[in-house]
């Protein structure tokens, strides 16, 4: 178990779409340990294996009433949805309010490869719903309205961490606190 350097915006593996787990082994076990244990370092409410720099469909998440991990999961979504507050590891500091389906239901697997389904409402359904995208190679930003989206490309810009691309075993320096997202980093 180790932790692993988090990806930042710009790197090209957080925009690409991750590909299935097909072995349910060892190295797959290791990857979710991975995953739990830079998750609760940075500290996060969940994360996507691309995050780290591993193109597979896993993530995790640990948020007050439920935490666990999910592989290669489906989503199906409400039509009813949410506002709120929402960030991502990926993006150190930065928040925006993020409309996302109020509730979601996953269906995947665990570590073992036996059947999983997760329901939840409000900050689950949100979790679930930021996660799956990084499966896609999508990020939060790319859910927001255009000129939304354009005030957060500016923020981007602006910030310390923008176009500072992980090297193995290099972290940037990141002068706003990774810590600044209310428990919202996903
Ligand atoms: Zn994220």
């Amino acid at each position: 178990m180790a932790i692993q350097p988090i990806r930042l915006f710009g790197d090209p593996v957080l925009t690409t779409s991750a590909s299935p787990v097909e072995t349910f082994d060892k190295e797959l076990r290791n990857l979710v340990s991975d995953l739990i244990e830079t998750m609760h370092d940075a500290p996060g409410a969940g994360l996507a294996a691309p995050q780290i720099g591993v193109s597979l469909r896993v993530f995790v998440w640990d948020i007050e009433d439920s935490d666990g991990h999910l592989i290669n999961p489906s989503l199906d979504l409400s039509e009813d949805l949410q506002d709120g507050d929402e960030g991502c590891l990926s993006f150190p500091g930065l928040l925006y309010e993020t409309e996302r389906a109020f509730k979601a239901v996953a269906r995947g697997f665990n570590m073992h490869g036996e059947p999983v389904t997760i329901e939840g409402t409000e900050l689950l359904a949100r979790v679930l719903q930021h996660e799956s995208d990084h499966l896609d190679g999508i990020v939060f930003i790319d859910r927001l309205s255009k000129s939304e989206r354009k005030h957060a490309m500016k923020d981007i810009r602006n910030s310390d961490w923008f176009g500072t691309l992980h090297e193995a075993g290099s972290q940037p320096v990141i002068k706003i606190s990774p810590h600044g997202t209310r428990g919202l980093g996903l």
